[in-house]
């Protein structure tokens, strides 16, 4: 399932006769647990959620637009384009220091669900 919840994109934004990039998230019908850390969630089992939710934004044929939506409004929480909250504020602090690393997957695979290492930012 494509994050959903408090923070997701709103659909108003949507205008008619766009399609919109979310039907065609890796994610839908996933449980959003996947991609949202519950309360109190740390270490290995942070780490092995985080991991499987990226292993499924690997494979999504709209990582990209995901993930451009995730940096541009700050997504505070959850995996968004294969991204951790951590990743993206790792990211943003090199922004703010003039460093520019590219972004796209290191091994970037056609849509096929994502059964490889998680992408690492
Ligand atoms: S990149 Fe990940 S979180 Fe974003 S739509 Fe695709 S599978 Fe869902």
């Amino acid at each position: 399932m494509l994050p959903v919840g408090p923070s997701s994109p709103p659909t108003d934004e949507i205008t008619p006769g766009d399609r919109d990039w979310r039907e065609d998230a890796a994610c839908r019908g996933v449980e959003s647990s996947v991609f949202f850390s519950p309360d109190g969630e740390r270490g290995t089992a942070r780490a092995r959620r985080q991991s499987r939710g990226k292993q499924i934004c690997e494979g999504c044929p709209v990582l990209v637009q995901c993930r451009d939506h995730a940096l541009s409004t700050g997504e505070p929480y959850g995996v968004w384009g294969g991204m951790t909250e951590t990743d993206r504020r790792r990211h943003a602090r090199r922004l703010g220091r003039g460093e520019h690393r590219p972004l796209e997957p290191r091994h970037p695979r056609p849509t096929s669900a994502g059964t490889g290492d998680a992408a690492s930012w």
